[in-house]
C-alpha cells in the first residue's frame, strides 16, 4: 500500500482529495492546523482505517515517522477574503509550508504536488491565460500575499526539482467549486448561494462585467490525480474553460435558488482580476483531461449542499465586512 500525505486535508479541496485517494487505495494522512479547514469535511472518515488526521501547522518543521510515497501540498487559505484577515500565515504556507514539506519529499524521496493558482497570472493582460503567461501581479496588494506565496512556491519546487532532483507537479487551479466550501469564505459561489437561502440580497461587486469559469470538484480532483501520475514537471492549468460575467452569474443563481431577493451592486476589491480563463491545451494534451461536469449540473449538487447546511450555519457571522479590501 503506496502512503500519501495531503496538507489542507480539512479544507475543501483537500478533503475531496483525501476521499479520492482513498477510493484509489492509498494509505492517508491528512494535515491540517485548521485556521480555514473544518474537521466536519472529514467526519465521514472516523472509522476508515486507512485514514489518520494529522493536527499540524505546516509552516513549521514536519516530523514525520515511516515511509511517504506522495505529497500533495493544499493547505492555504484561499479566498481573497482569508488572505486580508490572515495575510502573514498565508504567505508562510506557501512559502516555509512549501520548503518544509519539499525538504520532506526529499528526504522520504517522494512524488511531491503543490497546489498553485491562477492568481499566479494576477489581473491577466492576455486571455485565455496559458502556462506560458507569466502574469501581472501587483506585489504589495492585497492579493499580493497569496499570489506571490504561490509564486514562490512554484519557485522553489522547480529548484528542488532542478538542483535536488526531488520529483515534482504544479497544478495551476481555477476558480472550483461543490460541496465543503465554507458558506462564509467570502467567494462568490457560497456567497450568492448563502444570500439566496438567507432571503438578502445578492452582492455583485463592481458593475459584473468581470468573468471567472468555475470547475467543479470532481473534475478538478480527477485532473490533479492525472497530473500526479504523468511525467510532466512544468506547470499545468486544471480548469473549466467556459466563462461566465458576474452579472450573468448572478442571475443563473437567481434561477436556480428561486429567490425573489435582487441583486446589489458593492465596489469592486481592489485588483481583482478583470477576466479569468484557463487554456486547458495542456491538460488535455498531456493527460487527456477535460472537464465533464456543466455549470448547471455542478451548482445545483453544490446548491443541494448549501440547503442541507443547519439553519445556525447559515446565519453563522463571518468574514461579513468586505470593506476591508474594496476601494471605498
Ligand atoms: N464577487 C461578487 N460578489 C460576492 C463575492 C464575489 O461579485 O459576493 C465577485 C468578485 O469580485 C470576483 C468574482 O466574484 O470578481 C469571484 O470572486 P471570488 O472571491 O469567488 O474569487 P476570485 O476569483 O476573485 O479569487
Amino acid at each position: 500500500m503506496k502512503n500519501v500525505l495531503i496538507t489542507g486535508a480539512a479544507g475543501f479541496l483537500g478533503s475531496h482529495l483525501v476521499d479520492k485517494f482513498l477510493q484509489e487505495g492509498f494509505r492517508v494522512y491528512g494535515m491540517d492546523n485548521l485556521i480555514t479547514g473544518n474537521l466536519d469535511n472529514l467526519k465521514h472518515l472516523d472509522a476508515n482505517s486507512n485514514f489518520t488526521f494529522i493536527n499540524h501547522d505546516v509552516s513549521n518543521y514536519i516530523n514525520f515517522e515511516g515511509d511517504l510515497h506522495y505529497i500533495l501540498h493544499f493547505a492555504s487559505p484561499a479566498s481573497p477574503i482569508d488572505y486580508l484577515k490572515i495575510p502573514i500565515q498565508t504567505l508562510k504556507v506557501g512559502s516555509l509550508g512549501t520548503h518544509n514539506l519539499l525538504g520532506l519529499a526529499k528526504a522520504k524521496n517522494a512524488r511531491m504536488l503543490i497546489a498553485s493558482t491562477s492568481e499566479v497570472y494576477g489581473d491577466p493582460l492576455i486571455h485565455p491565460q496559458t502556462e506560458e503567461y507569466y502574469g501581472n501581479v501587483n506585489p504589495i496588494g492585497p492579493r499580493g500575499v497569496y499570489d506571490e506565496a504561490k509564486r514562490f512556491q512554484e519557485a522553489m519546487t522547480m529548484a528542488y526539482h532542478t538542483y535536488h532532483g526531488v520529483e515534482t507537479r504544479i497544478v495551476r487551479i481555477f476558480n472550483t467549486y461543490g460541496p465543503r466550501m465554507r458558506l462564509n469564505d467570502g467567494r462568490v459561489i457560497p456567497a450568492f448561494m448563502g444570500q439566496a437561502l438567507r432571503g438578502e440580497d445578492l452582492t455583485v461587486f463592481g458593475d459584473g462585467s468581470q468573468t471567472r469559469s468555475f470547475c467543479y470538484v470532481a473534475d478538478q480532483v480527477a485532473g490533479i490525480y492525472k497530473l500526479l501520475f504523468s511525467d510532466y514537471v512544468n506547470p499545468v492549468n486544471i480548469g473549466n474553460p467556459v466563462e461566465i460575467s458576474i452579472a450573468d452569474f448572478a442571475k443563473e443563481i437567481i434561477k436556480l435558488t428561486g429567490t425573489t431577493q435582487k441583486v446589489i451592486y458593492k465596489p469592486l476589491p481592489i485588483n481583482d482580476p478583470l477576466q479569468r480563463c484557463p487554456d486547458i491545451s495542456k491538460a488535455k494534451e498531456i493527460l487527456g483531461w477535460e472537464p465533464q461536469v456543466n455549470r448547471e449540473e455542478g451548482m445545483r449538487i453544490t446548491f443541494d449542499y448549501f440547503k442541507s447546511l443547519s439553519q445556525e450555519e447559515l446565519f453563522k457571522k463571518e468574514h461579513k465586512d468586505f470593506k476591508a479590501y474594496s476601494k471605498n
